[in-house]
């Protein structure tokens, strides 16, 4: 077994966990592996070991690791997720990569990519990412406007908004994150009752390696984890 199989051996058994404690089913929880910073080998062992959802946070990263993947390996099967900010100029490549976007945090954003959606005659999957934790270095939209904002970008043609996202706080204790968590999940129930068209409020992405169980016990459906699953990032990749 790879080092990567039994790491993921061992997310899937604390997930399990935190479902059985929370009354969730485990088979409702998908591990999306975020492989930013490791090179294309290790996405292959990833999707040897059984994990199929694979998230980058850079465009450019992104792009020349799926290329090589697929030279070398023209069969394999990923869901791709862009997980980091998306600048404007990047549009149009990200969404001939990437299967769902989880970073859309304003309406000059959605626009672009509504309109990179209309040209190409494709429909974009993406998530709205909020935040929760009010660090001033996090990407996301306010809590407060996350309603309004996903109301505006549901007008716009070729989007499916498809939940929401966010990235806890980081603090030292995972306790601590669980009101982000928390405040994403609500938003997601008051978001699903409006009954918006276009708006199906069916992924929670929230928590990573230092936090995903908690993220569970609030209702995440899609845990972005890297470090638990590859180890330490390499800067240089
Ligand atoms: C890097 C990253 C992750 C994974 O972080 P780990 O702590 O290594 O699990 C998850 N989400 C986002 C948005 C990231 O940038």
């Amino acid at each position: 077994m790879t080092e990567i199989a039994a790491n993921y051996h061992q997310v899937l058994e604390c997930i399990a966990q935190a479902a059985h404690r929370s009354g969730r089913n485990p088979e409702q929880i998908q591990i999306v592996a975020v492989s930013k910073m490791h090179p294309a080998s290790a996405v292959v062992q990833a999707y040897d070991a059984g994990l199929v959802h694979i998230g980058e946070s850079k465009v450019r990263e992104a792009e020349d690791k799926f290329t090589l993947l697929f030279q070398s390996h023209p069969d394999i099967k990923i869901v791709k997720h862009l997980i980091g900010h998306l600048q404007t100029n990047k549009v149009k490549t990200a969404l001939h990569i990437f299967d769902l976007i989880h970073s859309v945090d304003s309406l000059h954003l959605g626009k672009a990519l509504s309109a990179e959606t209309v040209k190409a005659g494709i429909q974009a999957n993406i998530l709205v990412q909020v935040n929760t934790s009010g660090e001033i270095s996090k990407f996301g939209v306010i809590p407060e406007q996350a309603i309004d904002l996903t109301a505006e970008l549901s007008q716009l043609p070729g989007l499916n908004i498809q939940g929401l996202m966010t990235i806890g706080a980081f603090l030292p204790e995972p306790e601590q994150v669980r009101p982000c968590f928390v405040t994403l999940r609500q938003l997601s129930e008051n978001i699903a009752a409006l009954r918006l068209d276009n708006v199906e409020m069916k992924y929670l992405s929230m928590g990573m390696t230092g936090d995903f169980e908690i993220a569970i016990e609030e209702g995440a459906n899609l845990l972005r984890i890297g470090t638990a699953l590859f180890g330490e990032r390499n800067p240089a990749l």
